[in-house]
């Protein structure tokens, strides 16, 4: 299977899409043309999540072979690497909705679906390609993604990450796993400047022929472990397709029957996955997209535009304080039946006014299929406690804004018949301020004793991995201003050894 831009433009292997991230302009890889299967039910049933998960990885990177990718999921999905046997759980709220537990891995955090198998499938690639430059990965996190990119690559061999975080848009917790974290090839800089500032710096860099010479004079290649990559992708889908196995298991749908989902999102990253699983032959009927007060792809669903000139907000869910959601491009892509010259003018406009509009036409297309919705941090707060208080389920304020918005929709733009999964983005102790504020604590007190109460109250066990990041040393403590990162970087390449 071969990859091109969601901007036109000549095909590539998936190693090389792997490899370089972004393609040369400035567009996202997507295959050249979906595999043209429909999955079944049957064949699916009996395949444990690493079995399901060589099937699908097949199929998107055609030039690994079957050995290789099977080595590759056993290292990404295994007992050390996953609390849970089953890697996603699905846990049955009632019957008409379940939560898909997508924080079992290593940082407590979805990003450990993808990038606990990149890494593994970014130096396959890289052994493909022939390619014997050290590779620099750049990450920009809102959180999440840094630590779980971190995890992922901390002492590869041939490969450095640096990972830069919005100084004040991250939970304590987020910060404290990214400032503890060891290995020998990584490196954490705090920005000031939010989250869009530092995957705007990091997108310059990729796209710069001085930048890529600079490196290059230094025997050093960039790459990119934000959901922009392939590789971070068509890990994702795996999920969404043992999720409909696990419904239909456990009986909570039948066999070929409709579900909805409803996606925490900020990039787009999650849901688009879900939607490529639909296009595989996963029956999910509808989208939602659930924004926070950041909501410019909730506007987006509900209008037709999508305008990022607004106020941004430091939220609590800081992992969705976006306002260029960078996967949004290959759902355009889609969403305008694959029609890349009509993408490159859209975005075109997005880059230079900041707005995109859409036809009507177009609108009502889209909103067949999807609809977005959004919860301020009030509501998110007042979900934590009515779950908890009713079913004695602790969920993370970005799920939590998933399920508010679930409650929000009426019956006309999500059919509440069909059963409803609510994609559990993160453990819940990630996030103690606003868990704190549910559970009727005081949410300025230390995080960790927060924690302590909140584990003390609802029985929640405190989760080893935070444990263990309770107790090392803060190893990283450098603060830039989002303009230095350039400099920065520069810096970075010429004292890689
Ligand atoms: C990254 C993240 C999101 C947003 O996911 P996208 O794929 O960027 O849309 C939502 N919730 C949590 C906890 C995250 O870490």
């Amino acid at each position: 299977m071969n990859y091109r831009s969601t901007r036109g433009g000549e095909p590539q292997s998936s190693t090389f899409a792997a490899l370089h991230g972004l393609a040369k302009d400035g567009g996202l890889y997507i295959p050249e043309k979906l595999p043209n299967i429909k999955l079944t039910y049957n064949e699916l049933k009996d395949l444990s999540y690493q079995e399901l998960s060589e099937r699908i990885i097949k199929l998107f990177f055609t030039e690994f072979t079957d050995e290789e990718i099977k080595k590759a999921v056993n290292s990404a999905y295994n007992s050390e690497t996953f609390t849970d046997e089953s890697i996603v759980p699905v846990y049955k709220l009632n019957d008409k909705v379940s939560f898909g537990e997508l924080f079992h891995g290593r940082t407590l955090a979805f990003k450990d679906l993808a990038l606990s198998l990149f890494p593994y499938l970014l130096l396959l690639s890289k052994e493909k390609q022939k390619e014997d430059k050290k590779i620099l990965i750049l990450a920009a996190t809102s959180g999440d993604t840094g630590k779980a990119a971190l995890e992922g690559f901390k002492d590869v061999d041939g490969i450095n990450i640096v990972v830069f975080y919005p100084k004040n848009g991250v939970s304590p917790m987020q910060e404290e796993q990214m400032r503890k974290q060891l290995g020998n090839n990584v490196d954490i800089v705090a920005i000031n400047g939010n989250f869009d500032d530092a995957q705007s710096a990091i997108k310059v860099i990729f796209g710069s022929e001085e930048f890529k010479k600079y490196a290059n004079d230094h025997n050093v290649m960039f790459s990119s472990a934000n959901s922009i990559n392939i590789g971070r992708l068509f890990p994702q889908v795996i999920y969404y397709i043992s999720t409909y196995v696990n419904l239909v298991n456990s009986g909570t749908i039948k066999e070929n029957e409709e579900f909805n989902v409803v996606v925490p999102t900020g990039n787009f990253g999650n849901i688009l996955a879900g939607y490529i699983a639909k296009k595989l032959g996963i029956p999910i009927k509808k989208f939602i997209s659930a924004s926070n007060k950041n909501k410019v792809l909730a506007d987006f669903f509900q209008t037709g535009t999508y305008n990022k000139n607004r106020d941004f907000y430091a939220t609590n869910s800081p992992s969705m304080d976006i306002l260029l959601s960078s996967n949004f491009e290959r759902y355009l892509y889609y969403a305008t039946g694959e029609n890349s010259e009509r993408v490159a003018e859209l975005i075109n406009n997005l880059l230079t006014t900041g707005v995109l509009k859409i036809s009507d036409e177009e609108l009502a297309n889209i909103q067949k299929e999807f609809y977005g919705e959004f919860a301020n941090e009030e509501e998110t707060v007042a979900s934590i406690k009515g779950i908890y208080e009713k079913y004695h389920y602790l969920m993370d304020p970005h799920t939590s804004v998933a399920y508010s918005v679930y409650e929000k929709l009426g019956n006309d733009k999500l059919n509440k018949d069909v059963h409803t999964v609510i994609m559990s983005t993160a453990h819940p102790f990630k996030f103690p301020a606003p868990i704190a504020k549910a559970l009727g604590l005081d949410e300025n007190s230390e995080p960790y004793s927060i924690l302590d109460k909140v584990s003390e109250i609802t029985g929640v066990a405190f989760p080893a991995k935070l444990d263990e990041v309770r107790k090392s040393e803060i190893r990283f403590s450098t603060v830039i201003d989002k303009a230095e990162i350039q400099d920065y970087v520069k810096k970075y390449i010429k004292n890689l050894k």
